[in-house]
């Protein structure tokens, strides 16, 4: 048996997280409009509403900080040190939809190489499919920059 009583406190409930949410989303927002008056010089702007919706997670680091800086990393496959410039990043995240927690992880020659393994494992290496593979490659050139 439900009470009525219980029903008004579930949608109370429901107002006080929606409210919370909405809180912390303005206070994001502004922590990020903060921060990028201390942006350093080279730094790029976030703009968060065009980000990929995360819920359930907190806001990536840059979100937080309001600013993409060029971030350096070590490619996975052959640990050459990169650096991930950040207006790449801001295409990546923004242009292209990159998860907001995905990051760099390869070099471009080892995401070359890799999305040609992808493309002939797709293929089955067939001989025939060796023009389409190509246009696919080049398709996709800009859509896989960090996962590879
Ligand atoms: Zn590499």
């Amino acid at each position: 048996m439900r009470a009525p009583g219980k029903r008004s406190g579930k949608q109370r409930r429901v107002a006080i997280l929606s409210a919370r949410r909405q809180r912390k989303s303005r206070r994001l927002a502004r922590a990020a409009l903060e921060n990028q008056r201390l942006a350093p010089v080279g730094s790029v702007p976030v703009a968060p509403q065009q980000l990929l919706a995360d819920a359930g997670h907190d806001a990536p680091e840059f979100v937080r900080r309001g600013y993409y800086l060029d971030l350096a990393f070590r490619c996975v496959d052959c640990g050459a040190e990169g650096i991930w410039l950040a207006a790449r990043q801001k295409w990546w995240y923004e242009v292209a939809g990159g998860h907001p927690f995905s990051t760099a992880r390869r070099c471009a020659a080892c995401r070359a190489r890799e999305r040609q393994r992808k493309a002939l494992a797709r293929q089955g290496g067939r001989q025939s499919c060796t023009i389409s593979i190509t246009a696919n490659a080049a398709e996709k050139e800009n859509h896989d920059e960090p996962m590879g």
